[in-house]
């Protein structure tokens, strides 16, 4: 890793800009296959949304992203990760506790879940199982999707058709009780779709927020089933709807994948902003940083979000139209924040209080429906919610090596933080203690003695997430997982197989398909593209 802005060369086969997880990935794969490769990474450490950082002595932070669940099995093996340093520690439960003094911690036990669930409805904690066992065979249907370039079916392609026809019947192979359940995620609420099986709130509510991570959607609105079956995708040793914590935080995942790349030639340059693309008779030849130095390239990856990398680093003047003007309706609307605590000890939930399980995995702060769409509402109109739903995790529980003995790090993922405030997203730098002091206040009446145990408390508008870490509109995905958004709509209509307009110029973040969260796919997939097309 060369922290000095300056590459070794001026020349390369390919180069990759933004070193966040997908960046590296990509990296790792073109330089495997034995390509000269250079990753040019705006900020001082790699890892992009997926970075640990010591914020405050003794302490290091998941700043942004906090488990990992969704990144794909394939790539730790092709890409050798756990000789990099990579190691997953499974989350052990889920923690809802109410603020009647009651909660719901449901955990890999079946026995001990079922007679959790039955506190709140018996009839609930019956069907619990054979939900999970519908979702996961989704998942599985699902999971052929996100582990290939998304087939397009405007496209006139034999190959393509093919593939259709394969997707439609592998489709039409499943039951059907299952084909009808895969048109209600792709159509319904989180909400309308869990009641269909479920009657308690006490479930439903911690149950419906995966379906409105990272979008501008409250759990009511239609097309938020289908995040959640996003969300139940992830694995960790091929068990599915498994979430864990990187060892080191999210960023050891990344340093694994840049240790990888690094071990296959890949040079990884930080502190080296990409100020824009070369881009010369429709196709680039290579990028200028921020520095001023030109380094040419036979290809460039952007792992850059669309908006920026096609709006700010290309230019409307070297792209069509049509191109632009979805790139421009492109959804980013960020809509979450973050707030990383310091704790002198654990945190004491009264309801469940002491250390145990309930601290190893993840905590959500979603009493019922109704206060979930409440916190949505005061988004709605461009504040940011009192009462948020909030996804805690205690690392430290787990993972020594990220707090010093007998102190913790708390991570708190909050939804809503609307970047367009009313007063407009500029003003976020004034709201942002009341914004954190909301998010503990918010805890504090579940834990009581939490305010008295910070240490410290780093917190993250997304004004901030634009700011610090480059997301446009602080989307935590380089774009919203609405349906219109997705597959062979993601980026843009006709553009989601990594190409782009611009000859030699591809794109392998998060904006590609599949999407969001810490999944290597967009990267690995891009790369892989790019090896295909024999361009370099
Ligand atoms: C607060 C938050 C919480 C999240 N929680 C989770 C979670 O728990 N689990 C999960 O799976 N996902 C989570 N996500 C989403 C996930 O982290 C992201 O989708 C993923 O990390 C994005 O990876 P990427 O490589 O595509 O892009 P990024 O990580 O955004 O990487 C892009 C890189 O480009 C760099 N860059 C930007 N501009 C330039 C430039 N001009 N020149 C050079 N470099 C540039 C950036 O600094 C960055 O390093 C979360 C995200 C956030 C923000």
């Amino acid at each position: 890793m060369n922290g000095s802005g300056k590459a070794s060369r001026t020349s390369y086969d390919a180069v990759v800009i933004g070193g966040g997880h997908n960046g590296l990935t990509a990296a790792a794969y073109l330089a495997k296959a034995g390509r000269d490769v250079l990753v040019l990474e705006r900020r001082h450490v790699p890892g992009g949304a997926a970075v640990s950082e010591e914020i405050h002595p003794g302490f290091t932070f998941s700043v942004a992203s906090y488990v990992v669940s969704l990144f794909r099995p394939h790539i730790i093996r092709e890409l050798e990760l756990a000789r990099h340093g990579l190691e997953i520690i499974p989350l052990e439960c889920s923690f809802t506790p109410q603020p009647d003094g009651r909660y719901l911690l449901r955990g890999a036990d079946p026995h001990a879940t079922r007679r959790e669930i039955a506190k709140f409805s018996p009839r609930d904690a019956d069907i619990y199982p054979e939900f999970g066992l519908a979702m996961t065979k989704l998942a599985r249907f699902a999971k052929e999707i996100i582990d290939h370039p998304s087939p397009d079916p405007a496209s006139r392609s034999p190959r393509e058709l093919m593939k259709l026809l394969r997707l439609g019947r592998a489709m039409a192979a499943r039951d059907d009780e299952l084909r009808y359940l895969n048109v209600k995620l792709l159509t319904m609420s989180a909400v309308d779709f869990l009641s269909e099986w479920f009657e308690s709130e006490t479930l439903m509510a911690p149950m419906s927020v995966s379906g409105i991570i990272g979008t501008f959607l409250g759990v009511r609105s239609p097309g938020t089933a289908y995040v959640l079956l996003h969300h139940y995708m992830g694995e960790i040793d091929g068990a599915f709807r498994a979430w864990g914590f990187s060892k080191g935080g999210t960023g050891g995942l990344s340093r694994a994948i840049a240790s990888a790349a690094e071990s296959f030639g890949a040079e990884i340059l930080t502190s080296a902003p990409v100020d824009r693309i070369l881009v010369s008779g429709g196709r680039t030849a290579g990028v200028v940083l921020e520095s001023g130095d030109e380094i040419a390239a036979k290809a460039v990856l952007s792992s850059v979000d669309p908006n920026r990398t096609f709006l700010k680093m290309v230019g409307a003047e070297h792209l069509p139209g049509e191109f632009t003007a979805q790139i421009k309706r492109y959804k980013l609307r960020g809509s979450s924040g973050k707030v990383n605590l310091a704790l002198d000890r654990l945190p004491e939930f009264s309801c469940l209080p002491g250390d145990g399980p309930h601290l190893y995995g993840d905590i959500a702060i979603a009493p019922d429906i109704d206060y979930l769409e409440r916190a949505y509402d005061e988004a709605k109109y461009g504040d940011f919610s009192r009462r948020p739903y909030i996804n805690i995790v205690v690392p430290s529980t787990v993972d020594p090596s990220v707090a010093p003995p007998g102190r913790h790090v708390m991570s708190c993922f909050v939804q809503y933080a609307p970047y367009a405030l009313k007063e407009g997203p500029e003003h976020w730098p004034e709201k942002r203690g009341a914004f954190g002091d909301a998010v503990v206040d918010t805890i504090a009446q579940y834990c009581p003695g939490l305010k008295e145990s910070i240490l410290y408390r780093q917190v993250l508008t997304p004004w901030d997430l634009e700011q610090q870490m480059g997301l446009t509109e602080g989307n935590i995905f380089h774009g919203e997982l609405s349906l219109e958004q997705l597959l062979f709509l993601r980026p843009a209509a006709g553009w989601s197989r990594y190409r782009t307009p611009v000859r030699d110029l591809w794109i392998c973040g998060s904006g590609a398909h599949p999407g969001g969260g810490i999944m290597g796919s967009p990267g690995e997939m891009a790369a892989k593209a790019l090896l295909r097309s024999r361009r370099i």
